[in-house]
């Protein structure tokens, strides 16, 4: 196999788009160059459909727990009390930090592969309605579920005063987000995801009620502290040198998603899931989650009784193709595939198809063909519906 010729259908990173990777090659600027201005202002106000925001979004140069860190330490502090719901690796990420930073931390465990229902999270909140904040996880990336976010914080503001902080980071610009409709506070997400962008930066939208929470909280911080940010957005900079090439890189992919318009994009998303998720399930393979709770962006599949998961992500490796392993308890029980930023349903198929002999060369019992004659089926049933 060419070495260089893979396929990265990982929930992070992504493949970087050509005209994107070119952008980032553009000569070096002075962070504090008029130029760079021009550019922070206007990458913070374009970002503001994608997050839903009427404020400018936050640029952090960090990976996505930068801003999940960052989220935390700017609402709350030592003592308070804050909320977590736990559906996954990712939401117990945030408890971590907020546990790290001594904050009392209610957690709600949800059953891995499932989302937390409204319901549930109105039963809890009725028991912990003195929490400052209450922090959500849109995509949790270890299982493929998409929380209903506007349902939840629905909820928050039912039962309580607490602000509410939703990780997008593995969602936001491959599904619809609108912070301040739905009621979301903080909304952030990293660059190495469905923004097809390299790693190294996070976003954060913050709405105006949570300012207020920002100004007044005294937890210490310094890199990450907001208000620094937006300081320097007024004067349209940042606090230090950010990740430049980055920027460039980010205008780029800006224009992208312009061109497609965002309604063409979280719907090329939502193919993407259907038509592979009818594939899994034409090869016989259990889908981790319910179809009202999958993800547009990334899927996550159980393993047979009688092969194993490690071996299939090697052989599927020797193919060209990467996907990811399980974490935390789902280590060696499922394997995902990331489906989102730069990708199209023709990379569903070509997943399928090494899926599909890989498969076989593990001896796995599937029938060669049945993946990709479902998920092509499934694709010409959607392109009918549209047209
Ligand atoms: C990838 C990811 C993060 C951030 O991870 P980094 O490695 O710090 O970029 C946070 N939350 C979710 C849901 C993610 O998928």
């Amino acid at each position: 196999m060419q070495k260089e010729k893979y396929r990265l259908q990982l929930p992070g990173p992504t493949p970087v788009p050509p005209r994107v990777q070119l952008a980032m090659s553009r000569p070096m600027i002075g962070h504090r160059d008029p130029d760079c201005a021009q550019l922070v202002q206007d990458l913070s106000e374009r970002l503001r459909p994608i997050f839903g925001t009427p404020n400018p979004v936050l640029l952090l140069t960090g990976s996505g727990t930068s801003a999940l860190e960052a989220a935390a330490a700017n609402t709350v502090s030592e003592g308070e009390e804050a909320a977590v719901v736990v559906s996954g690796a990712f939401g117990d990420r945030f408890a971590q930090i907020l546990d790290s930073m001594q904050v009392k931390v209610h957690r709600l465990d949800i059953e891995w592969g499932k989302a937390c229902r409204p319901e549930e999270l109105a039963d809890f909140l009725k028991q912990h309605s003195r929490v400052k904040a209450v922090f959500l996880t849109f995509c949790e990336t270890s299982t493929g579920v998409l929380n209903p976010i506007p349902e939840l914080a629905r909820e928050v503001r039912e039962h309580t005063e607490a602000l509410t902080i939703v990780d997008g980071v593995s969602c936001i610009g491959g599904t619809p987000a609108k912070a301040e409709e739905w009621g979301v506070d903080i909304l952030v997400t990293g660059s190495q995801k469905a923004l097809m962008l390299p790693p190294g930066l996070a976003f954060a939208a913050v709405s105006d009620r949570a300012w207020k929470r920002v100004e007044a909280n005294t937890h210490p911080r310094y890199y990450l502290d907001f208000r620094q940010y937006r300081k320097s957005l007024e004067k349209a900079n940042t606090p230090n040198t950010p990740a430049v090439s980055l920027f460039f890189g980010l205008e780029e992919v800006l224009n992208m998603l312009e061109e497609e318009g965002l309604e063409n994009v979280y719907a090329r998303h939502r193919l993407m899931r259907d038509i592979l998720r009818k594939g899994i399930e034409a090869l016989g393979l259990p889908l981790l989650t319910e179809n009202r709770d999958a993800s547009p962006t990334v899927t996550a599949v159980k393993g047979g009784a009688d092969w194993s998961v490690e071996d299939l992500r090697k052989e599927l490796r020797q193919l060209g193709v990467r996907v990811a392993g399980g974490q935390q308890r789902l280590k060696g029980k499922v394997f995902r595939i990331g489906h989102m930023g730069y990708a199209d349903p023709l990379d569903m198929l070509s997943t399928l198809s090494a899926l599909e002999v890989a498969l076989k060369r593990i001896g796995a019992p599937v029938e060669t063909g049945a993946g990709m004659k479902a998920a092509e089926e499934e694709w010409i049933r959607v392109s009918r519906v549209n047209h």
